[in-house]
C-alpha cells in the first residue's frame, strides 16, 4: 500500500493554505486554522514558509468590532508567471499572477517551425522580463496542442502543429534563465479547473478543448493519468468512421475530423474568402441557415464522441472549452444529448459545463503548470 510521504503531506497542506488564502483573502491565521481544521501551530509554520517564499504577504488589518485585530494574509500579486498558449494559427503570451489574473496579453502568428517559435518566444519573453520591474517571474508555463512526454519533456505528438519531437523547454530556459513547464493544453486546463475551483473540487473531471483539433484532459480520482510517453487521453484521434476524411495524425475519420472547428468549416462548404470559425459563429448568429446547420452538424458529432468519454471514464463533470461555447444555446443541447444517451444503468449523467472566456481558461492552465511545481501535482492535493 502506498503511503503519503511527509513531503507530500507538506505539499498538500501548503496548497490547501495557499488556496484558502487565494479564495478568501484577506484572512487571518486563526480563520485559516478554523476553516482548514489544521492545528494553529501547523498553520503558523506553513504561513511563515509562504511568507518567507514571498508567495503570501502579511499586512492590513481585519476589521473586528473590538478586541485584538489579527493581521490579515493575502497573496503576493508581484509573483508573476509568463503563460504561453500555443495554437496552430495563433500563439498568446501573457503575464499572469498567482490569482489567475492577467496583467498583459499579446497574440502573434505561430511560426511554422519549432526553432523559429523558440526564437520568437525567447525574444518576446525577454521584452516581458525587462518590462516587469519589481515583479518576480516564477517561470514560464506553455500549453500545447499536442502531447508532451513527461520523461523527456519533449513535444512528441502534435498533428495540428506538425512539430516533430521538439524540445521547446530546454532552449527557452537556457536563453531566459527561467524555469519552463509545458503540457498538453487540455491537461493544463484540467489542472486549472482543480486549482482555481472555488467550490468543492471535482475529482473525476474531463476537459474537452475544441478548436482546430479536439483535446481531452482527464482527472480520475484526482489524478492526471499520463500513460506511456504521456499519450493518454487522445480521444480526438479515435476513428469514429474509418471511411471518413484523412486526419492530421495519418488515420481516417478520427473524432476531431468530424467535430472540430475545422470540421464545422468543412460542413459549411466552399466560400469565396477563407472563413474563420468565429466568422461561422457570427454568420449563424445573424441567421445564416447554412452556418447554423454546419454548427449543428459539429454539435451532433461532438455528442457522438462524448459517448466514448462517458462510457470509458464515467466523469462527474465535463467542461467544454472553445469558441463554440459562444453558441452554446445551439450546440450545447446536441452535446448534452450524446452525453445522456450513454449513461448506463447504475450510472449518472455528468454535469456538462461550457467554460466561457475560452482564452482565459487556457491561459489559467499555463499559470497552473508553473504553480503546481511549487505546490505539488494536482492529484496529491485534491
Ligand atoms: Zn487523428
Amino acid at each position: 500500500m502506498q503511503t503519503a510521504s511527509t513531503e507530500v503531506v507538506r505539499h498538500i497542506n501548503r496548497r490547501i493554505v495557499l488556496n484558502l488564502i487565494r479564495t478568501r483573502q484577506p484572512l487571518s491565521r486563526a480563520e485559516l486554522a478554523r476553516i482548514s481544521g489544521m492545528q494553529r501551530s501547523t498553520i503558523s509554520l506553513i504561513v511563515e514558509d509562504l511568507i518567507a517564499g514571498e508567495w503570501v504577504l502579511e499586512g492590513g488589518q481585519s476589521h473586528l468590532p473590538r478586541g485584538r485585530r489579527p493581521t490579515s494574509l493575502r497573496l503576493n500579486e508581484d509573483r508573476v508567471i509568463i503563460g504561453v498558449d500555443v495554437r496552430p494559427i495563433h500563439t498568446t503570451l501573457a503575464l499572469g499572477d498567482v490569482n489567475g489574473h492577467f496583467i498583459s496579453r499579446e497574440v502573434f502568428d505561430t511560426p511554422r517551425e519549432p526553432s523559429a517559435a523558440v526564437a520568437e518566444l525567447v525574444r518576446r519573453i525577454r521584452v516581458m522580463q525587462a518590462a516587469c520591474h519589481g515583479k518576480k517571474i516564477q517561470g514560464v508555463g506553455i500549453s500545447l496542442p499536442g502531447r508532451v512526454n513527461p520523461a523527456t519533456n519533449r513535444l512528441v505528438f502534435s498533428p495540428n502543429l506538425a512539430w516533430q519531437d521538439a524540445d521547446l523547454a530546454g532552449p527557452i530556459a537556457a536563453a531566459t534563465g527561467l524555469e519552463v513547464e509545458l503540457d498538453n493544453a487540455a491537461n493544463a486546463c484540467a489542472l486549472a479547473e482543480a486549482w482555481f475551483s472555488r467550490g468543492e473540487v471535482c475529482r473525476n473531471l474531463v476537459v474537452v478543448t475544441v478548436s482546430e483539433g479536439i483535446g481531452t484532459g482527464i482527472l480520475i480520482d484526482g489524478e492526471l493519468p499520463r500513460g506511456l510517453n504521456g499519450m493518454a487521453g487522445e480521444f480526438g484521434h479515435v476513428p469514429v468512421d474509418p471511411a471518413g476524411p484523412l486526419c492530421g495524425c495519418g488515420s481516417h475519420g478520427c473524432w476531431e475530423v468530424f467535430a472540430s472547428n475545422r470540421a464545422a468549416l468543412r460542413y459549411y462548404g466552399e466560400s469565396a474568402a477563407p472563413l474563420l470559425f468565429t466568422d461561422l459563429l457570427r454568420l449563424a448568429e445573424e441567421g445564416d441557415a447554412r452556418a447554423g446547420a454546419a454548427l449543428e452538424e459539429m454539435g451532433r458529432h461532438l455528442g457522438q464522441g462524448m459517448r466514448l468519454i462517458v462510457a470509458g471514464l464515467a466523469p462527474e463533470r465535463i467542461v467544454i472549452i472553445g469558441d463554440l461555447t459562444r453558441s452554446w444555446s445551439r450546440i450545447g443541447p446536441m452535446i448534452e444529448e450524446g452525453v445522456r444517451a450513454q449513461v448506463l444503468r447504475g450510472g449518472r449523467a455528468p454535469e456538462l459545463v461550457p467554460a466561457h472566456e475560452d482564452g482565459l481558461a487556457r491561459l489559467r492552465g499555463t499559470v497552473v503548470l508553473v504553480l503546481q511545481k511549487h505546490f505539488g501535482a494536482s492529484g496529491h492535493t485534491l
